[in-house]
């Protein structure tokens, strides 16, 4: 008898402590620029409900990434490991969902996990660890979504970063409110191609957006990979992105808004007839306004699920978190996308709202990283955390003691080539300040390293400079350290590992074979 007490009273504790553990909500974007969020100071928009994340939470600096594209980037954060050792290195590559991962272990320790949105790590299946999915299938289109609900196919009629936050309200209203929850809120904007909202079509018409001060980046300071890369706004945006061809994936309706609004100023555009750096500045205006105007939806929305949270009483003891799946250029080098280990894409935003945790309005610079969300998330619930995770949590900075022993350098390492924008295979470390970086492909094996305090817009590498030698000695040591440390194995991927982009497309690999047929 005196053992069933003990086991009842154990039990109700466990369930006490259970219902008190805090809820998670992870609001997720995808290629959201930190330099188009008002909390990190944006010169080009405002944001006021994301930043209602940030006063009311901290905001991080140096939130990194370890490979700067979006699939890998979500298979980072599922398992908390590096892309060698989860797998998925590039868009294309098959996520094993077999592994695992957080949600799967936050559901063994009893809360409910729900993922609505994007998922992006594979086709046609439910995702492996949540109790409820309704995910986009692949991209998802930004109009008229069909989706995956639990692995059904679902259609949907509207504008997509409305429709994802219908339905993460609609699975928050009806949840079991006996147990804590995971909601991976995650919208599909503001990928490319950038097709804005009904309510946002002609925002920012009468407006003049500024312009990166690198716009016009020639490459002079950098090697072979910044020049040969196809992700320049001039030159790689097509006049799909830039709305003047059809835009598909709208009904009617939706049509008839869409052409009062652009048809006006694609005339304009016309009749002007732009050359040279002129035409680079339209194409620039048209490129971040639509960008822009996809932001300011996510933005909205996330003001909606904020106003749901305190509504339903939710927001004392809720974790929010706002993330994207890496950062963005936008105009800096001249470029969109991402990719690179420069400052634009390595970075991405990171903001934590925790009541009672965090003190409102507080401003990190440690570095940390997409790899820590699976552990922070596993310490929240206060479940175990795996030995072979490769993050760390982020509680303690979340408290503001960051530990005498934090992370303070980084890895990263991208491998998508040859695929889309043909940038380079590369390898780096990063103090937050000096940044090393290794260009490994066959046919360019370069090097390059910047100061960001000098050069915050790493526009000469200093790689080789004589007053560099200390620094650069260091940093290789710290290379090959984090390499060891990191699993990650001696011989790079081999080239047939391929990519989101047919080799034929690539221009690098035609030049390539142009060359070496050539040579015959
Ligand atoms: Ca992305």
């Amino acid at each position: 008898m005196r053992n069933v007490c003990v086991f009842l009273l154990a039990l109700l504790s466990a369930g006490a402590r259970a219902a008190d553990r805090p809820n998670i909500v992870f609001i997720f974007s995808d290629d959201h620029a930190y330099q188009s969020i008002g909390a990190y100071g944006s010169k080009i928009n405002q944001t006021p409900n994301i930043d209602r994340i940030a006063t009311g939470g901290m905001r991080f600096n140096r939130c990194y990434v370890t490979n700067s594209i979006c699939g890998p980037c979500r298979a980072v954060i599922q398992t908390g490991k590096y892309s060698h050792l989860n797998g998925f290195l590039v868009n294309g590559n098959k996520f094993d969902g077999t592994q695992q991962t957080f949600p799967k272990l936050l559901q063994q320790a009893g809360y409910q996990t729900a993922v609505i949105g994007k998922w992006h790590l594979g086709e046609h299946m439910a995702p492996a660890g949540f109790d409820y999915s309704e995910v986009l299938i692949g991209q998802g289109p930004y109009y008229n979504p069909p989706m995956l609900k639990n692995g059904k196919r679902t259609q949907h009629t509207g504008y997509t970063t409305d429709i994802i936050t219908d339905l993460a309200l609609d699975w928050l209203k009806q949840r079991d409110t006996d147990r804590p929850f995971l909601l991976m809120f995650q919208h599909k904007a503001p990928h490319r191609n950038w097709q804005p909202g009904p309510d946002h079509l002609t925002m920012y018409d009468d407006v003049t957006i500024a312009e990166p001060t690198t716009l016009f980046d020639n490459y002079s300071g950098r090697g072979t990979p910044a020049r040969t890369q196809d992700m320049t706004i001039s030159e790689t945006m097509t006049e799909y992105d830039l709305k003047l061809a059809p835009q598909r994936g709208l009904n009617k309706q939706q049509l008839a808004a869409w052409n009062a609004a652009y048809e006006p100023k694609n005339r304009a555009f016309r009749d002007a007839e732009l050359t040279g750096e002129a035409l680079v500045r339209w194409k620039y205006q048209r490129y971040i306004k639509d960008y822009l105007r996809c932001v300011a939806s996510v933005d909205d929305n996330v003001g909606r699920m904020l106003d749901y949270l305190e509504d339903a009483g939710l927001t004392e003891n809720t974790v929010v978190i706002y993330c994207s799946d890496q950062g963005f250029y936008l105009g800096e080098h001249g470029w969109f996308d991402k990719r690179w280990m420069y400052e634009q894409s390595l970075r991405t935003p990171l903001l934590v709202k925790w009541p009672g945790v965090t003190k409102p309005g507080t401003v990190n610079d440690d570095i940390v990283s997409v790899l820590d969300l699976a552990e922070t998330f596993l310490d929240i619930a206060q479940t175990d955390i795996p030995a072979d995770m490769q993050g760390r949590s982020l509680i303690p900075v979340l408290h503001g003691h960051t530990p005498e022993d934090w992370r303070k350098t980084f890895y990263y390492h991208y491998y998508e080539f040859p695929g889309w924008h043909d940038v380079r295979r590369h390898y780096g470390v990063t103090d937050g300040r000096y940044k090393l970086i290794r260009f490994y492909e066959p046919d360019v094996d370069e090097w390059e390293l910047f100061d960001l305090q000098s050069d915050p817009s790493e526009m000469q590498s200093v790689y080789g400079a004589a007053e560099m030698a200390a620094v650069q000695t260091r940093l290789m040591a710290e290379l090959a350290r984090q390499r060891r440390v990191l699993k990650v194995p001696e011989v790079d991927p081999p080239a047939s590992l391929g990519g989101g982009k047919d080799n034929a497309t690539s221009r690098v690999i035609r030049a390539r074979q142009q060359q070496s047929s050539s040579d015959k």
